[in-house]
């Protein structure tokens, strides 16, 4: 027997699940009733796909048992099973997946919530156990594996002879205390509702036996308990079932249980398409960025089933950079299951798939913003910046899609403004769409350049984002108007009697400008009279495509 130490993180988390005062200890029955659908998943996969693996759909289940006399609970799967290695590698350390592994300090409070929210995978199960014993053989595997804790200081691992291949999880409960009752898990009745309550929709059958009471016989009347198993979950995914039945929490409940982010969803769509490709999906706009989202990290990706079977966890094919926020499942009958990675690529049905789904984001994004302003602003908050980069790369080859969920800062509402809502209110003559870059609305604000554009009463876009003149370049128009930066050196707003004034005026003043663009050496290409300056003495100016900010990203950029 082999005693070994848990990784440094494991320990923190579980200290935390022993000494949780988490009030829904429960959900980590959902959580070892996922893993176990997972290592199902995996292992039906391979027997659809190898014909080396004989096939029967009933060799697939989970089985709940508790045991009253011992205080355990027991979950057994008939998955794919752990080797040696992957117990130690799984069970030993956090999950990349399902984890705290991101954070490096957790606290108490904080670790409450994401327990709540998210549930931490296996450890859970040292909420409500003050032991843990793991019986698993993996698949081709002649011998199993033993493993236990107390989810303390470490585990121990040993040979174990284990009939068939997949795994079996002993709970063994803590006992009662205060206001802690640990006995509903060996409850059928409870166990039964928390099954219905998390885990309806898992696709395997989930059996338990249950004790009811029944009829003697047929001629016999009275009732004598009768203990038979029972599949207790309808085993019908949600995606599969009618949108009209399904209730907002339903969703909820699925994005947790799908671990698909630790905040809720802002919002969700369901969709069932039956025409040139046929495919059921629900899909996520999070609530907030994932903490990778701009590192190496982050994997975008959906789901992908063919016919109820898990084929490809993250596959990136079916979403648009521009929309890797979104988060969901997809499952289409038309899908070959011995699909590869590299043939997924090139796939017709994946290609309309994805142009699909493509489809219904955008259309769900426009009337998320025409309906619901204020989740689409919060949307916008959180993802905006990456619909800017979807105009922008490319070569703009997106950027007719994407004009129109844009929102930018304006100087009339003070509020993020679209660029329909621009236009339509603008001045009969008003010729361009105006905008001024800086570092944060009150910079932009003491600019000089916006003064003489404001006195004309035209609005003003405010740009504080490093991408929002470059996808503004993209786009170069909108609506037949030009964007125009009020930096740039030919605004021409002056009526033609100012411009004469001008004219006379640098005529006179000549010999003073050459004077100062000599001290100025070098430092700026010539200096101007202007007037559109009012209460400011001096502007910078930008000559020609590249404004000044965008010359600082440039600069900034590698070559
Ligand atoms: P996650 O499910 O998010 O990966 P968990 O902590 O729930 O994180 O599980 C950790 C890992 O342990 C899983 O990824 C899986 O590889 C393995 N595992 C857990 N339960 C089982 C099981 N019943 N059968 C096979 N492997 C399992
Ligand atoms: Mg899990």
């Amino acid at each position: 027997m082999e005693k070994k130490q848990f990784q440094a993180e494991s320990k923190r988390l579980l200290e935390m699940m022993v000494h949780s005062i988490y009030s829904q200890k429960e959900i980590f029955l959902r959580e070892l009733i996922s893993n176990a659908s997972d290592a199902i998943d995996k292992i039906y996969y391979k027997a659809l796909t190898d014909e080396n693996i004989s096939f029967n759909k009933e060799d697939y289940y989970i089985r709940i048992e508790p045991n009253k006399d011992n205080r355990t609970l027991t979950i057994k799967d008939t998955g794919i099973g752990m080797t040696q290695e992957e117990l130690e590698e799984n069970l030993g350390t956090i999950a990349k997946s399902g984890s705290l592994a991101f954070k490096k300090e957790v606290d108490m409070q904080e670790g409450q919530e994401i327990i709540g929210q998210f549930g931490v995978g296996f450890y859970s199960s040292f909420m409500v156990a003050d032991k843990v014993t793991v019986y698993t053989r993996a698949l081709h595997s002649e011998e199993g594996y033993k493993w236990e804790s107390d989810g303390q200081e470490g585990y121990t691992i040993e040979p174990y002879s284990k009939e068939g291949v997949g795994t079996e999880i002993i709970i063994h409960l803590k006992e009662n205390a205060d206001e802690e009752n640990y006995d509903q898990f060996l409850d059928e009745f409870s166990l039964k509702s928390l099954i219905k309550k998390y885990s309806d929709f898992i696709r395997y059958p989930i059996k338990m036996d249950v004790t009811e009471k029944q009829p003697k016989s047929e001629d016999d009347e009275e009732l004598v308990d009768v203990t038979e198993e029972q599949t207790i979950n309808s085993m019908v995914p949600i995606w599969r079932k009618n949108k009209q039945e399904l209730k907002d929490e339903d969703y909820k409940a699925f994005y947790q249980e799908k671990h698909f982010g630790f905040d809720q969803p802002l919002s969700h769509l369901h969709v069932s398409v039956d025409g040139m490709v046929r495919f059921q999906s629900i899909l996520y706009i999070p609530e907030q960025l994932p903490f990778n989202y701009y590192s190496q990290d982050f994997e975008k990706g959906l789901e992908l089933y063919s016919n109820g079977v898990l084929i490809m966890e993250k596959c990136a094919d079916l979403l648009p950079d521009y929309f890797s926020f979104v988060r969901g499942i997809v499952d289409s009958e038309d899908l070959s299951l011995n699909i590869s990675r590299e043939i997924l690529q090139q796939d017709r049905q994946v290609k309309l798939i994805a142009k699909n789904i493509e489809k219904k984001i955008s259309n769900h994004l426009k009337s998320l913003l025409k309906n619901d302003r204020e989740k689409y602003e919060k949307f916008f908050e959180a993802f905006g910046r990456q619909l800017k980069y979807g105009v922008y790369s490319d070569f703009g080859a997106n950027k007719d899609k994407l004009q129109d969920l844009l929102l930018f800062y304006s100087s009339n509402e003070r509020k993020l403004v679209s660029l329909k809502e621009y236009v339509e209110r603008m001045p009969e003559d008003q010729e361009h769409i105006y905008y001024a870059t800086g570092e944060s609305h009150d910079r932009i604000e003491k600019l000089p350049q916006t003064e003489m554009v404001k006195d004309k009463g035209y609005e003003i876009l405010y740009f504080t984002d490093e991408v929002d003149e470059f996808a503004i370049k993209m786009l170069m128009k909108y609506d037949e108007k030009e964007f125009k930066s009020v930096s740039s050196g030919d605004l021409n707003l002056e009526d033609e009697e100012t411009k004469k004034e001008a004219e006379k005026q640098k005529e006179e003043h000549k010999d003073l400008l050459t004077e100062m663009k000599e001290i100025l050496n070098g430092k700026v290409n010539d200096v101007k009279l202007s007037p559109r300056l009012k209460s400011h003495p001096v502007c910078l100016s930008a000559e020609g495509d590249v404004s000044i900010e965008m010359e600082k990203v440039l600069r900034q950029m590698p070559d």
